[in-house]
């Protein structure tokens, strides 16, 4: 999928010798930007030092440890979350999702849930912000849609929304956001 934000998570072999982790095993990861998209590769510490440079664009690199899946009983039904619909979100490829992808990442950042680790700014002068899942380890690309104030404060609402959260008293979500600031405010008593 050639989609400009997703997640990548952490794989169980090493990239350059194929050897799987062992539970605990400390690892070394990296991000890099390839023709079609981003790609995280997984190593080994033996093969690490001697990984190829030659390709280039080694957007960010960090060491990990690899933790074996535990075998879980299938998760009861629940709630949406921020969390949730993040994942839901970013695997659409609708460009229309991008604002709602960037405030949901921000959200979890404040929660610590998700960790930045990098901030990329690309040649066509777009942001890209790489965050880490603090558990699971995975990579989530995110461009910065560089939304101002007034921009925020919408998405959010819509946001609260997807999330079944009532609005604030006031605040509730305009059908059309174009009408916003057509309505005439009621005259004083
Ligand atoms: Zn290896």
């Amino acid at each position: 999928m050639n989609s400009e934000w997703n997640i990548r998570t952490c794989t169980d072999q090493c990239v350059a010798c194929q050897k799987k982790f062992a539970d605990r095993e400390a690892l070394m990861s990296r991000l890099r930007f390839a023709e079609d998209g981003y790609l995280r590769e997984d190593f080994c510490s033996a093969c690490w030092p001697s990984r190829s440079q030659r390709e280039g664009g080694e957007v960010s690199a960090w060491s990990a440890i690899w933790v074996a899946p535990e075998k879980k009983a299938p998760e009861p039904l629940k709630k949406e979350t921020a969390e949730s619909l993040l994942r839901e979100m970013m695997e659409t490829d609708d460009p229309s999702r991008r604002n709602v992808i960037f405030i949901l990442a921000v959200m979890l950042e404040r929660r610590r849930i998700l960790v930045e680790k990098e901030v990329q700014l690309q040649p066509d002068g777009r942001k890209i912000r790489v965050y880490e899942h603090k558990q699971t380890g995975e990579s989530f690309v995110v461009p910065d849609p560089q939304l101002r104030l007034k921009e925020i404060e919408s998405v959010q609402l819509e946001v609260m929304e997807l999330l079944g959260i009532p609005p604030p008293p006031g605040k509730g979500p305009k059908p059309d956001p174009g009408a916003e600031h057509k309505a005439a405010e009621p005259p004083h008593a």
